[in-house]
């Protein structure tokens, strides 16, 4: 008996690298009105770059992007010269272009009629808002690897979406575009898996999902056949 559905959202849900790369360049923008000596000394890559090595040094600090991209930010700032820099103001720009995502057509149809049979809640490793991108109203919990501590595949999100929900981990249906992540992680929290590979990716390996499918209008059918046999 399936009674939740949990799901990813970044690659899931809309697409997101086109949409971090113009954050990033916004961003880049803003420092050079303000803080010339950054965007000449770092390009957005490299600022990116600067977060993963801030997670190399402070793992305890790696499931949280947003501290990351902060840190990252007053760690840019220090080795352009600056003594004090605006944070949470630059934080802020690439937070809003950040969420200015555009969901896949068949997501809100499909998750409005979902609604109707399932819970549905989102487990994201990310920082989306989905107050800003206008989808908060479709689900009725929404955890994140910040607020939880772990990220996926760490088992922690995953114990407490069931907790939360009050039901076992095989009465829900994880669906996500990351093998490792959504896959794996589901899989090991014991969780039914659905792998959404939207651009004919090869699976990479390891233990599959029950099912694939490559937008979110093919759920339907699957959690069908599932409800069918028992
Ligand atoms: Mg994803």
């Amino acid at each position: 008996m399936i009674k939740a559905i949990t799901f990813d959202l970044d690659d899931t849900l809309w697409e997101i690298w086109p949409v971090v790369e113009r954050a990033e360049d916004l961003l880049h923008d803003w420092l050079a009105a303000r803080y010339p000596r950054i965007p000449a000394r770092f390009t957005p890559l490299e600022l990116r770059e600067l977060s993963d090595e801030v997670s190399a040094a402070r793992p305890e600090l790696a499931h949280d992007r947003t501290l990351l991209r902060k840190e990252a930010l007053g760690l840019a700032a220090r080795r352009a010269g600056y003594a004090e820099f605006d944070v949470e103001g630059a934080f802020a720009v690439y937070f809003i272009a950040r969420n200015a995502v555009e969901p896949f057509a068949e997501v809100r149809p499909t998750l409005e009629r979902l609604g109707q049979r399932y819970t549905l809640a989102s487990l994201s490793n990310g920082n989306a808002d989905l107050r800003l991108i206008g989808l908060d109203d479709l689900f009725s919990l929404s955890l994140n690897a910040i607020e939880v501590g772990a990220a996926k595949p760490e088992p922690l999100m995953f114990q407490e979406i069931c907790r939360l929900l009050r039901v076992s981990p095989d009465q829900i249906v994880h669906v996500g575009d990351d093998p490792e992540h959504d896959v794996q992680g589901g899989r090991n929290a014991g969780f039914r898996t659905v792998w959404v590979n939207r651009t004919g990716r090869d699976w990479p390996g390891g233990g599959r999902a029950d099912a694939e499918i490559s937008d979110l209008a093919e759920l339907e059918a699957v959690l069908a056949a599932w409800e069918q046999r028992g």
